[in-house]
């Protein structure tokens, strides 16, 4: 297999930054000392779960201070938002990862990603005894890189041995009441979690987790409740790398975590994850090549949170209306004719990608600006990828601003984002299988605002039957004699596809459909009324039949066969000929439809 682009990128970039050898392995805690200098990777990972890698991106290492986040996001998930911001402030304290950062009155730590923070989060993991809360952060943390992780028992031993100064920090928040016990079993646990070993790939996979709402994307686990993930993402952002947490963001734009053991876990929402590792530090504690790799990154690719070149999709990938769009009901010539003329009072559009307020406002704004002039909106939602609360709320209220106007707001294909609409209020009634069916809804409308009562169904005598138009009465009578009368019940077939069959159908009364089964059910590609005729393209060109037809309710109908026409062509040629041309008549304007609809599509 040829190399991707992409893994050529992160091996240059691997190569270069591998020179730099500045900064020192850390060693106050002495088991780290222990490190290879030179181990160094570096990976990426999609939100779709493509995993891109360079370097030593499988060596194991302990994760640190990378852990705090995921930590947070389990508190909070476990005691609820104001519980956790009781004990744990959010502001970025500009102090080093072990200072002694406390809020003076309530003594609560800055943020939850300083030291003091962190060992306070600890504290409020849910669990009857400190092996339970482990195992729960290693469960946690298992969910979010996609494997189970275990912890490195050497750094363990060492950090709990040397941390005294956590200690003294765990000691304080106790004094505080921030801790609510005795803090020996809460730093046990801090110490555990920071010495869980993972790997560049893993922060790259958890990063991907954090990027995906809290998916991982890869397994298509859960990690954390998608509630939580923007406030872990916002104390990376502001809080991620200690006193270098300004300079960070403003350089890259990315929310992060770093960690001693020289891991850094870097987020560019609803994108990518990246993790690169190299044991050396610089002086704020973070990885000196882990720091530079992603500032590169960040300008090479354009990852920066606040980099607004990008600009969002827009929602509408396509308007038209009915004038160029119609259902596949036929209509009687009168009906389409009032159609026709007044087919932009029928808006469809099709909806794309991410629903949020920017990409959905100038979709609101549209439909409002017409409101006078339209009297049905379709939105298709096919093709959204998501659709948040505020959105689902806005279009739900387009629908409720309408209604009381007599329009109407109707959602075609909006199978999963079915259930926040509902939710926030559109009515089951406004929601269609797809295009077609919203689109007939919508044309009976502007039908029933014209000729108010009038049902287009009755039945139609031979002579109304555009088949048989400009045929005089002893025409009629000669080919009534003629034709077979057939009868069918409601679902019964009439013409099966794959089928060969030389009959061509004049409807007199009830309403048949034309179908093809389809992934989820069948797909409906016309229905006729009384005074239609189907059936041409096998009749004329001998072909199998490709779609089936099944009678929608009880069905007269008359049925022309080859047979039939050779006998027209020798007792009354001319009968033969006008028929023929009005079936070309018939098939003109349907290709004309056709066309017409191809163009608005394109
Ligand atoms: N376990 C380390 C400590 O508490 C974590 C610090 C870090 O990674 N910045 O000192």
């Amino acid at each position: 297999m040829t190399t991707s682009p992409i893994h050529a990128y992160l091996t240059d970039l691997h190569a270069r930054h591998a020179l730099n050898a500045s900064g020192n392995v850390a060693d106050y805690i002495p088991e780290l000392a222990y490190a290879n200098p030179e181990w160094f990777g570096i990976c990426i990972a999609t939100r779709d779960g493509v995993v891109y890698e360079a370097g030593d991106t499988r060596q194991p290492f302990t994760i640190q201070s990378a852990s705090k986040p995921l930590t947070y996001g389990l508190a909070l998930a476990d005691c609820g938002e104001d519980a956790v911001l009781r004990k744990v402030g959010v502001e970025p304290s500009g102090d080093a990862f072990n200072a002694i950062s406390l809020q003076p009155q309530t003594g609560a730590p800055l943020n939850p990603l300083i030291n003091a923070g962190a060992i306070a989060t600890c504290g409020l993991v849910r669990g009857e005894s400190a092996d339970e809360k482990l195992g729960r952060i290693l469960e946690t943390f298992g969910r979010y890189a996609g494997r189970e992780l275990d912890v490195d028992e050497r750094v363990y031993a060492s950090e709990s041995a040397t941390g005294h100064r956590n200690r003294a920090i765990g000691w304080m928040l106790r004094g505080f009441g921030i801790l609510s016990d005795e803090p020996t079993a809460t730093l046990e646990t801090y110490f555990h979690q920071c010495a869980i070993r993972v790997t560049c790939r893993d922060l790259a996979i958890m990063g991907a987790t954090l990027a995906n709402g809290g998916v991982n994307p890869v397994t298509g686990e859960r990690a954390i409740d998608a509630a939580y993930v923007d406030h872990v993402l916002s104390v990376m952002a502001t809080c991620g790398m200690y006193d270098f947490s300004g300079e960070w963001l403003y350089q890259t734009g990315l929310p992060a975590k770093s960690g001693v053991g020289g891991g850094i876990l870097a987020v560019q929402p609803a994108r990518l994850g990246i993790g690169v590792f190299s044991p050396r530090l610089d002086e704020h504690g973070n990885s000196a090549r882990g720091i530079a790799v992603c500032r590169e990154l960040a300008a090479d690719l354009g990852l920066h949170l606040f980099d607004v070149s990008g600009r969002p999709a827009p929602a509408i990938r396509m308007a038209t209306t009915r004038r160029s769009v119609a259902s596949s009901r036929r209509r009687p010539p009168e009906a389409a004719d009032h159609l026709r003329a007044f087919g932009s009072r029928l808006r469809l559009y099709h909806a794309q990608g991410s629903l949020v307020f920017a990409s959905v406002e100038p979709l609101i704004r549209d439909i409002m600006e017409r409101a006078e002039s339209a009297d049905c909106f379709i939105l298709n939602l096919k093709s959204v990828e998501s659709l948040d609360g505020a959105t689902a709320r806005l279009l739900a209220q387009t629908h409720s601003t309408l209604e009381p106007l007599g329009k109407s707001l109707l959602f075609s294909e909006a199978s999963t984002w079915w259930e926040s609409l509902i939710a926030a209020g559109a009515p089951r009634s406004a929601f269609f299988a797809d295009d077609d069916f919203a689109l007939e809804y919508g044309e009976n409308g502007l039908l029933e605002r014209r000729f108010p009562g009038r049902t287009w169904d009755t039945p139609a005598t031979l002579a109304e039957c555009a088949l048989f138009a400009g045929f005089d009465a002893d025409a009629l009578a000669t080919l009534d004699r003629m034709l077979e009368h057939r009868n069918y019940g409601p679902g019964q077939t009439m013409i099966a596809a794959g089928h060969s069959s030389n009959e061509l159908f004049v409807i007199l009364r009830g309403s048949a459909m034309v179908s093809i089964p389809t992934r989820n059910g069948v797909t409906r590609l016309a229905a006729f009324a009384p005074g239609m005729s189907f059936g041409e393209i096998a009749f004329i060109d001998r072909a199998p039949r490709t779609a089936n037809v099944t009678a929608i309710d009880a069905v007269a109908c008359r049925v022309l066969t080859h047979e039939m026409l050779s006998r027209l062509e020798r007792e009354a040629s001319l009968l033969k000929i006008r028929l023929l041309e009005n079936v070309a008549l018939g098939m003109t304007s349907l290709i004309r439809q056709a066309d017409a609809e191809l163009a608005a599509l394109r």
